[in-house]
């Protein structure tokens, strides 16, 4: 998944970025103003915002109303100050999906923000089913057939991907802008690695294969 965090406050912004890419394995970009935020947001396929009100060159609410009058659904946390209830009634009528005033508690905001990711791609549930395979979002462990399975933060990352679109072919090249952060092109040639670490670990010789290739198409998870 790929979160970014529009916020003018350079140390928050960093706490942030870290406490998501460390313990929910998100690829993180920042925006340190308003202009260059909603620049950002149209240029690349974000799973969540994260942005917050009070901005410079844009303001919060601007970015956002620019966000969804070009189109884009993609779900959007807010950053408020306590005493800022107008703008929230605001911010909410223009789209936004949730908000936590500040100063919030990371574990709170990480677990809204997994919260709306997950709903963002139809899913309420902590944890994602595929046939006989089961991916806690919460505590980023793996099990098939109750079995806890081992896996490295770059193999969970694409294996949640695929999971919350079970049936569905994912091109590599949306697989890699959403994992990686706009350095993604650099990587393109590690996704199979990734993906032939995960059949090897899930798929055991008379398993069912959960893990298809298109040739010249992606990858699709099914069970
Ligand atoms: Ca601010």
């Amino acid at each position: 998944m790929r979160v970014l965090i529009i916020e003018d406050e350079a140390r928050l912004a960093e706490n942030v970025a870290r406490s998501l890419r460390e313990s929910a394995g998100y690829a993180v970009d920042v925006a340190l103003d308003g202009e260059e935020g909603a620049f950002m947001a149209e240029s690349n396929p974000y799973d969540l915002v994260i942005l917050d009100l009070m901005l410079p060159k844009l303001d919060g609410l601007s970015v956002l109303q620019r966000m969804r009058d070009s189109g884009s659904a993609v779900p959007v946390l807010v950053l408020t100050a306590r005493d800022e209830k107008e703008s929230i009634v605001a911010l909410l009528n223009a789209g936004a999906d949730d908000y936590v005033a500040k100063p919030f508690d990371l574990g709170e905001l990480l677990a809204r923000t997994k919260a709306l990711i997950r709903r963002g791609k139809g899913q309420s549930a902590a944890v994602l089913k595929v046939s006989d395979l089961e991916i806690n979002t919460a505590d980023l462990s793996v099990r098939r057939k109750g079995k806890l399975v081992s896996l490295t933060a770059m193999e969970y990352r694409v294996l949640e991907y695929l999971a919350h679109r079970p049936g569905a072919v994912v091109p590599k090249t949306e697989l890699l802008e959403h994992l990686y952060d706009f350095n993604w092109e650099r990587f393109s040639n590690v996704i199979e690695v990734y993906v032939s670490g995960l059949r090897r670990k899930l798929e055991d010789s008379g398993d069912t294969k959960l893990i298809h290739t298109l040739r010249g198409q992606g990858y699709m998870l099914r069970g």
